[in-house]
């Protein structure tokens, strides 16, 4: 071998090592499952007891127009809190990220999933402690920095039936809402020492329905933690493996809005 071939032969080893590792970083779509973690969006979307609207769609064309071809459009109304949606940090934090300032590295991250439908199906009001955080990481590894952390409870199988999922049907009032969610202490060890990407949940908040001061939202507003709520779907999700894409509707100066959410798990 001369010298230009041996040359050529180090670029070849060291464009194909390139190639390789560009290949390892990427995500390849054939090795992965598509789980849909968005309820649609309908008439019978779910909003908080005391919205004073709800999901409209409203028809504006449908049918054969005057050239022959077909078109359909339509314009939508609804409030930014309801189905499956995000809850920018502004939501319940003065100055803290819009919908449209959430960095996309908060959007799109590595899941885990803690599974805590047993402990819901005897306690509708369960919340995530402290030690089932702990729990969760001394059988599948502590949570890294930048996780998004998907609370499963069970309540995606209500969905939409209100009464059940939200435990009380009464118009206009929030007050007897009842269904699990995350514990301050829980959402404390993601949000403040895990550094969670985001903090998502199968149910319609990130405080549990009796909570009155909504202090999980407090806390996560204060870090510049988004929520992601009303998810489907978490029951398809491994504890771990999963990445999640998480992108909402780009709300100029937004408080939160509707989100497509969506999971690539590993099929291996
Ligand atoms: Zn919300």
């Amino acid at each position: 071998m001369n010298c230009s071939s041996l040359v050529i032969a180090l670029l070849a080893t060291v464009v194909a090592g390139f190639a390789s590792a560009a290949r390892g970083a990427g995500i390849d779509l054939s090795a992965h499952r598509l789980v849909d973690l968005t309820h649609p969006f309908d008439d019978r979307t779910l909003y908080w007891p005391t919205s004073p609207s709800t999901f409209k769609l409203e028809r504006l064309s449908y049918g054969t127009t005057p050239g022959g071809w077909f078109y359909a459009a339509n314009a939508l109304c609804a409030p930014e809190h309801g189905g499956t949606h995000l809850d920018a940090p502004i939501h319940f934090g003065e100055g803290r990220h819009t919908a449209d300032q959430v960095p996309l590295e908060q959007l799109v991250a590595p899941a885990v999933v803690i599974d805590v439908s047993a402990k819901t199906a005897a306690d509708r009001d369960y919340r995530l402690t402290r030690q089932d955080v702990l729990d969760f990481e001394r059988r599948h590894a502590r949570i890294a920095p930048g996780t998004i952390v998907l609370l499963r409870t069970g309540w995606g199988r209500f969905w939409p039936d209100r009464k059940a999922y939200l435990g009380d049907d009464t118009p206009n009032d929030a007050s007897k809402l009842s269904f699990p969610s995350y514990g301050e202490d829980a959402a404390r060890i993601l949000v403040e020492e895990r550094r969670a990407a985001a903090l998502g949940v199968d149910v319609a908040s990130i405080d549990y329905g009796r909570s009155q001061d909504f202090i999980v939202h407090r806390v996560a507003a204060a870090a510049n933690v988004p929520g992601f709520e009303n998810l489907a779907g978490l029951e398809a999700l491994p504890p771990r493996g999963a990445t999640v894409i998480a992108l909402p509707m780009k709300i100029a100066g937004g408080s939160g809005g509707p989100l497509r959410a969506i999971a690539l798990v590993p099929k291996r």
